[in-house]
């Protein structure tokens, strides 16, 4: 035994090579860890793999198109690394990429295309150039991470601002945007806004952006932006910045509807300002703010755009979304679907977060410009490669809680004995590439081999040589899953078997065919007529989504042309790459029995293919026909080097399906994310998950994706790297093992409750007041409440208190008290956290009563959340609640709360306010006024004159002397009560566990008497 942890990595896509490298990224690994790569066929990079067709020029050919994104931080970090280090040790000499930015290309230009009355046309965007470059090291200090989702409201607006001002100055046009309520107005007064005349917001076109910009800020934390035209409010209010935001962009749109058809840049514009408004109304509304975008992933995006007041949710804007992830189920152009909040989370990332350029080219193959260097490097450093094993299936332990075994099919062995010495790349220009199939003549079972796909589960190949058993202790002490989603049902049978979590992962997360098309012309592309709409920047080429399909992403590669081997005979002058989702036409036929399946999978994309040709493309390349207004193709302009006729030229392109179940692109549908499985928790003790499929800030089908989740699996196995650079994911919970499926609460919610419900008992022996012998049925944890009191004459507060009560009075006043709190952790006794509202936001309006000696409170109105005040009338029938939307922020010394009621047939009513706490926490006094507010076990409610008895316990109180802020605070008025604008007493509590008895008939005999 060398004391040493053997880890073996099965796979060489992004997130199994990420791990390697990040587990070796450390001078002194080898004293620690032994790393084996485990991977099928010949060569690293799963979907990402790429191979040079040395029959055909040394052509590159891709799975698909790939770009890498300037906000991919820790991709590209790990890749320029990988250069640095790989041109100090000089790996590669001859290579023409001694620095990543050789081998990368920033790209600023994007073409979108629009159907407008049967017509295709492209919609040009432009993105600018941004300060650093992608994976620079300042981001990975410690505390550095990506935006929160308040960041994002925050610039969603100041760009909404911008965008709307320019075009406003642009039209010199003053939109009618100030159509508020009355009440709204109320609002902004108090919160010391003045919106006609209002000398800071006189120059604005749009004050109203410029107000709830200002809210948003408060509501955030964020900094504000210059100009300040005044100081910021202290309040924070909700929905009134998805109103001011509305109202905005529909006072836009009404100013400049007569105009859209006529201009395409500003229909363009039009439209991102609409699904920017509607973005912030919904994070508002749905709390994304507070619940992360994870927690709007059970919706699809386009869905929820709709909910959220998007006129534009099926712009091409919105459909380049969609086609450039492949985001269909089952390829089925009628399904789209994509989780709202892990794709706008990348929408936002992308717009917000990039460096130096929005996009970057690989200039030359992917496998060639990622993979091989990787390659190199981890060989170099130690890591030890097993090119041709293809794992067939992993066996657990007796207890089932370990891996105990891997069982991999050796597909070939090598010719001179060497074992496991396959020497992988070759090199074209002096670049170290992969090559598109075997190097067979380092192989023994070569002239077989021919024959067969070393890729593709579609083979009956595998079974041909012995098996390598690998055992756990023997061979490996952890394993690192790096293969796709695709296999592992196949694979993973047994850890399917054993665990409802792997069965919800293989079952709920879903993955889809794609296809793609390389075509090589002989002329250039802006002789084929490609027009972009503007000119495209300087070295830039066409990059474009949203076209038809069954093509609808397409991009001019003609930059890997330097690349590549083509003599001047070849004419080669413009490279094509186009790809997309794949229907499926039939089930796919596992358990791969059907050799043919592949075959007949590439035979329909090569019909899809020539079927673009011959009748889709005129808008791409107009000049591309036959003749002049001829909508015939030119097949002459395909290259091929044995001149075939016509239509028989596209036998000299590269086409691709794929169809394997590794090669299926990981979606994010919505109502999926919940079911992923972070890298470090995969169930079983020795087990860690690397690759797309994961869960982590993205959890979607992406390079960086599948970065993150390989450096977590290599964090969680070594605790290196120290920083990755990514938002911490509080994921929704699976249901439990053998619950139903429901929507469960967030995971912090879940655990640790035992030993709180024992506290709140330990609290309750000290008490004179004895909890019912029934037992409790909801536990939460109260957090962040204010008791806003106010003395109120009894006489006034006897007709607002059914008779059956009696009022309790402290110095001869009744009381009435405003209670705003956050409430967190509810859930039934044994059961998972209630769909929706284990953490919800409530603010009661209360005065004190006793029946039969019992003290206890009666509510006049409870605002919350529409999910609760329903579920309540049904189960708390008779107590208030009422529908409200609430927004709070806590900016760690002051707490921003924001209520307005919604409740049908009920007075609008509305609360913000802030409050902090302003002295230490102490126990309440005995006898004094805060015991006489807080010590209440009991509500009563009254229906069909029946009193009814809600028993509740908590925690002991800690209180602390407050300050507030009222601005608005109607809540009072609408129940009936006019009370003064400033409390009579204020106390807070920052937190107290409590626990709720189911209500019961009240058999004490009335005693009230006022
Ligand atoms: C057509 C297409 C275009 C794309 N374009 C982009 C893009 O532009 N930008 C972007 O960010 N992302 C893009 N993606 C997504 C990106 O490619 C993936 O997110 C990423 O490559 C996933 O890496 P991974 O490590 O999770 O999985 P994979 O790349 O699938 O790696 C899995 C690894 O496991 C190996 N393997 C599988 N089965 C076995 C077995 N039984 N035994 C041994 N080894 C096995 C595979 O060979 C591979 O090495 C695209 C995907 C596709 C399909």
């Amino acid at each position: 035994m060398s004391g040493k942890k053997r880890i073996a990595i099965l796979g060489g896509g992004v997130g199994a090579i990420t791990t390697a490298f990040a587990l070796t990224d450390d001078p002194g690994w080898q004293d620690r860890f032994e790393i084996d790569v485990y991977q099928m066929g010949w060569r690293l990079g799963g979907k990402g793999a790429s191979g040079r067709n040395a029959a055909i020029a040394n052509r590159i050919e891709e799975h698909g198109l790939h770009v890498w994104f300037g906000y991919y931080q820790n991709a590209f970090r790990m890749i320029r690394r990988v250069y640095d280090e790989c041109t100090r040790l000089n790996l590669a000499p001859a290579s023409p990429f001694k620095t990543w930015l050789d081998a990368f290309q920033p790209q600023t230009a994007a073409t979108l295309w629009e159907k407008r009355d049967g017509q295709w046309t492209p919609r040009f965007s432009r993105f600018a150039i941004r300060p650093g470059y992608p994976g620079d090291e300042e981001l990975f200090q410690p505390g550095a991470a990506p935006p929160r989702a308040g960041d994002f409201l925050t610039q969603l607006l100041d760009w909404l601002i911008q965008e709307c001002e320019d075009i406003a100055a642009r039209l010199d046009s003053r939109p009618q945007e100030h159509k508020l309520t009355s009440f709204l107005e109320k609002g902004l007064h108090g919160l010391g806004l003045h919106l006609h005349g209002a000398e800071d917001l006189a120059g604005y076109r749009f004050p109203l952006l410029h107000i709830a910009h200002r809210l948003a800020v408060c509501m955030t934390g964020a900094p504000a932006p210059a100009p300040q035209p005044s100081a910021a409010p202290d309040e924070a209010p909700d929905s009134w910045v998805g109103r001011l935001v509305g109202e905005s962009i529909e006072a836009l749109h009404k100013s400049v509807e007569g105009q859209l058809n006529r201009s395409p840049s500003l229909r363009k514009t039009v439209e991102g300002l609409d699904l920017a408004a509607a973005t912030i109304r919904g994070m508002i509304a749905d709390d994304v703010l507070n619940r992360g975008f994870a927690s709007i992933d059970d919706c699809d995006l386009r869905e929820w755009l709709k909910k959220h007041g998007a006129r534009y949710w099926n712009s091409a804007q919105v459909a380049g979304i969609y086609d450039s992830s492949f985001g269909y189920r089952k390829g089925d152009q009628n399904q789209p679907n994509m989780a709202a909040g892990s794709t706008l989370y990348q929408t936002l990332r992308m717009f917000f977060t990039y460096r130096h350029a929005v996009c970057f080219r690989m200039r030359a193959g992917m496998g060639d410009t990622i993979f091989a260097p990787l390659y190199l490097l981890l060989r170099a450093r130690g890591v030890r490669f097993h090119f041709f094993h293809r794992v067939a299936n992993l066996a657990l332990s007796a207890d089932k809680r370990s891996i105990e075994e891997i069982r991999l099919d050796v597909q070939a062995t090598m010719k001179s004995g060497a074992g496991d010495g396959y020497q992988p790349l070759c090199e074209v220009k002096g670049l170290p590439c992969w090559p598109h199939e075997p190097l067979y003549d380092q192989l023994a079972e070569a002239a077989e081999l021919r024959r067969y796909n070393l890729e593709s589960a579609y083979t009956d190949w595998h079974d041909r040589l012995p098996p390598r058993i690998l055992k756990a202790g023997a061979d490996f002490d952890s394993v690192v899953l790096g293969l796709s989603l695709g296999p592992l049902p196949y694979v993973c049978r047994e850890l399917i078997e054993a665990d409802p979590k792997w069965r919800n992962m293989v079952e709920k997360v879903e993955t889809v065919q794609t296809h793609a098309a390389q075509w090589w012309f002989n002329k250039t592309n802006q002789e084929m007529g490609w027009q972009n709409g503007e000119a495209l920047p300087e070295n830039e080429r066409a990059l474009s989504s949203a076209f038809e399909a069954p093509l609808d992403s397409y991009a001019d590669f003609t930059h890997v042309l330097h690349a590549e081997e083509w003599t001047p005979e070849d004419k080669v002058a413009n490279i094509a790459y186009l790809c997309h989702a794949l229907s499926e036409d039939e089930p796919m036929p596992a358990p791969f029995t059907d050799a043919a399946y592949p075959q007949r999978q590439l035979d329909r994309v090569r019909e899809y293919a020539r079927d673009y040709l011959r009748n889709k493309v005129q808008p791409l390349w107009p000049n591309a026909m036959c003749a002049p207004g001829s909508k015939e193709f030119d097949w002459t302009l395909l290259a091929d080097r044995e001149g075939r006729a016509g239509e028989l030229r596209l036998e000299a392109q590269y086409t691709r399906a794929n169809v394997d179940p590794s090669e299926r692109y990981v979606l994010s549908v919505a109502g999926s994310t919940r079911y992923r499985l972070p890298s470090g928790e995969s169930g079983f003790d020795n087990l860690y998950l690397a690759g797309d499929y994961t869960l982590n800030e993205f959890s979607a089908g992406l390079v960086e994706g599948a970065a993150i989740s390989g450096l977590m699996a290599s964090q969680a196995i070594s605790g290196k790297p120290e920083c990755i650079y990514h938002s911490k994911l509080e994921a929704p919970a699976q249901p439990a093992a053998g619950a139903p499926e429901q929507h469960t609460g967030i995971r912090q919610f879940a655990s640790g409750v035992t030993g709180r419900v024992e506290n709140v008992f330990a609290s309750l022996t000290k008490r004179a007041a004895k909890p019912p012998e029934r037992p409790w049925v909801l536990f939460m944890t109260w957090r962040d409440l204010l008791f806003a009191s106010w003395r109120v004459p009894p006489e006034i507060i006897r007709a607002k208190v059914p008779p059956e009560l009696e009022l309790d009075t402290f110095d001869g006043s009744a009381w009435v008290s405003m209670v705003p709190m956050s409430v967190t952790g509810m859930h039934f006794r044994g059961v998972a956290p209630i769909p929706g509202i284990e953490a919800l936001r409530e603010l009661n309006l209360r005065t004190y009563v006793t029946r039969g000696g019992k003290g206890g409170v009666y509510f006049l109105s409870i605002e919350c959340p529409a999910v609760v005040s329903d579920w309540m009338a049904v189960h708390f029938f008779g107590v208030p609640y009422l529908r409200a939307q609430i927004a709070t922020f806590n900016d760690g010394t002051t707490y921003q709360y924001a209520s307005e009621r919604v409740q049908e047939n009920e007075p609008p009513a509305a609360f913000f306010g802030s409050f902090r706490p302003v002295g230490e926490p102490a126990s309440p006094t005995p006898g004094s006024l805060e015991q006489f507010l807080v010590e209440r076990y009991s509500l009563y409610f009254v229906k069909n004159g029946v009193v009814y008895r809600g028993d509740i316990h908590h925690d002991d109180w800690k209180l602390q002397p407050a300050d507030v802020t009222l601005a608005v605070n109607t809540i009072p008025k609408a129940a009936g009560l006019d009370l003064p604008a400033k409390p009579d007493h204020l106390v807070f509590s920052v937190e107290t566990d409590t626990l709720i008895w189911l209500p019961v008939r009240d058999e004490h005999a009335s005693t009230a008497t006022l």
